[in-house]
């Protein structure tokens, strides 16, 4: 289970194990039962999962970013036909949980 940090700055920093992460971009509800993946095709860093090919792909309800690897560029965002994908500091309040989901996913 993840725990957030009290680490002052910017973004939010989850903690897997004794790893910091920052978060920079979220996949947000909208994405649920969407999985379009033209995020997929847009992120320069090929962080963006499962894709098409996975075999994780058809259970997973949602895309999830991998913090570690995205590079904050933003080019994900415009391509999402459903605006899921949120900048950590435009993400609705209402979809904060979505923060440590999409963490999560990667630290399986
Ligand atoms: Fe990929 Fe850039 Fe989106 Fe990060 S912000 S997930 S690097 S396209």
């Amino acid at each position: 289970m993840a725990r957030r940090s009290g680490f002052p700055g910017r973004r939010a920093v989850w903690y897997f194990g004794s790893f910091p992460t920052y978060m920079a971009y979220v996949i947000a509800e909208p994405c649920i039962g969407t999985k379009d993946s033209a995020c997929v095709d847009a992120c320069p860093v090929d962080c963006i999962h499962p894709k098409k090919d996975d075999a994780r792909f058809a259970e997973a309800e949602m895309l999830y970013i991998d913090p570690v690897e995205c590079i904050d560029c933003g080019a994900c965002v415009p391509v999402c036909p459903v605006s899921a994908i949120f900048a950590l500091d435009d993400l609705p309040e209402k979809w904060a949980g979505f923060t440590e989901k999409n963490a999560a996913f990667f630290a399986r």
